[in-house]
């Protein structure tokens, strides 16, 4: 009998299992996660379930009903310690499993601090999964001063929760700017104004030299030579794909898992999706760090498991949460050589072109902005920049 292994309950790792179910695949279906929970969704843990307006419960991306009705065997806090690709197998705990396919969804893990600038002080925090915001969440507290280190989304967000929480935060970014590696400066400018106008000390071009405490987090220096007293430190410095289970067993890394357009690695019978695997994109290899991305390759996969043979076409988007802001990303920045700004007031968006090609769009609190633009982006059509700039201007008359 066919047997399918996944290893990692995460995002993909669910989506696949589903996708192979729904799409009548009839063998054994094996998903393996580290973490004790059942696969959930992470958005939440640096916007809602941090803030606590999240329940556990709704956290979760199916009910354990799901697995169980479709003969899917999840087994939580179990870690796979090898694959060995010439007898197609993989070893978890005592138990060696063979697998017919073996998908890794084994995620990214979160860059920490060294230990030797105070990195492993209790305080110190990163956001990456339940039990980082379990523990993170009574240090949290309404007075209390957080110092956010990085200015990417996942740190902008949780500045965003910390002062809705009352805490007083300082951000310090030591790019030139927050949001540098993957925004423009005019995404950027908006994100710092409306973290100031929330009370944000926000400082760019100023990094952490190291933490202070005996134990326990209480001071930070900054490259500027100032110092700070604080109570708690969250991490936000980008993530690293899990390769080492694949590296380990020989299969071919390139900025995470490579795989072909279909997904599979460069072993036989192992493919990889979500963010721990690069894939060819617009004749470069690209590694997309979202939930749709995680979503849609895993699906793929999943279908080109049952003999689909279709390669995977990415149409990223993602979005952030801070305060009362709702940003949505259409496309790929990457490449733009001028951005032209829309300004709504309340809704604002940026467009990114390559000369006449538009690439991508960030819209705040903008849907129809955000909606228009992907919807353009993936026909491949351009849109006007005078009718962009133009906030009487009619986007929709775009897709015509
Ligand atoms: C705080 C936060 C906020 C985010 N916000 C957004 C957002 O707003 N929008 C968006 O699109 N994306 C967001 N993301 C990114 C998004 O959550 C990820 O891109 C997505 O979860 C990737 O899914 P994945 O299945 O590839 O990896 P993961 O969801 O990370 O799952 C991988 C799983 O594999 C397990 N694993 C690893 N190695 C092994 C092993 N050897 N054995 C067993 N299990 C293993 C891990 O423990 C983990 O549970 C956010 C991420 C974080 C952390």
């Amino acid at each position: 009998m066919s047997h399918v292994v996944v290893i990692g309950a995460g995002q993909a790792g669910s989506s696949c299992v589903a996708k192979l179910r729904n799409g009548g695949f009839e063998g054994r279906v094996t998903l393996i996660g580290s973490e004790p929970a059942l696969p959930y969704q992470r958005p939440p843990l640096s916007k809602a379930y941090l803030l606590g307006d999240m329940p556990l419960e709704r956290m979760f991306l199916r009910p354990d009903s799901f697995y169980t009705d479709n003969t899917i065997d999840v087994r939580t806090g179990q870690t796979v310690t090898a694959i060995d690709t010439a007898s197609q197998t993989v070893t978890v705990g005592d138990e060696v499993l063979e697998y017919t396919d073996l998908v890794l969804t084994t995620g990214s893990a979160p860059r920490r601090l060294p230990a030797a600038i105070g990195g492993d002080l209790d305080g110190v925090f990163t956001v990456r999964d339940l039990a980082d915001v379990d523990m993170m969440a009574p240090w949290c507290k309404s007075g209390k001063t957080a110092l956010i280190v990085g200015g990417g989304y996942i740190g902008l967000e949780a500045a965003a929760v910390c002062c809705k929480l009352g805490l007083n935060v300082v951000l310090v970014e030591m790019a030139d700017r927050i949001l540098q590696r993957v925004a423009a400066a005019e995404t950027s400018n908006y994100f710092r104004d409306l973290h100031q106008s929330h009370g944000v000390d926000l400082r760019e071009g100023v990094g952490l030299t190291r933490l202070i405490g005996d134990g326990t987090v209480s001071g930070a220096e900054l490259t500027d030579g100032t110092t700070l007293d604080v109570d708690v430190v969250i991490v936000g410095v980008g993530i690293s794909p899990g390769t080492e289970l694949a590296e380990a067993a020989g299969i071919t890394i390139d900025n995470g898992i490579a795989t072909d357009a279909q997904g599979r690695t460069s072993a036989p019978h192992v493919w990889a999706a979500g963010d721990c695997a690069s894939f060819p994109y617009r004749g470069d290899r690209i590694r997309l760090e979202s939930v749709p991305n995680a979503i849609d390759q895993a699906e793929c996969v999943a279908e080109n498991i049952m003999g689909a043979e279709k390669d995977y076409v990415a149409r990223p988007w993602f979005w952030s949460d801070q305060y009362d802001v709702k940003l949505q990303i259409a496309g790929l920045n990457t490449g733009y050589d001028r951005v032209v700004t829309r300004d709504g007031g309340v809704a604002k968006s940026f467009w990114y072109y390559a000369g006449d090609r538009l690439l991508a769009v960030d819209a705040a609190n903008d849907p129809r902005a955000y909606m228009i633009g992907k919807r353009l982006i993936e026909a491949g059509k351009s849109a006007d920049p005078a009718v962009v700039a133009d906030p009487g201007g009619d986007l929709k008359a775009l897709l015509k």
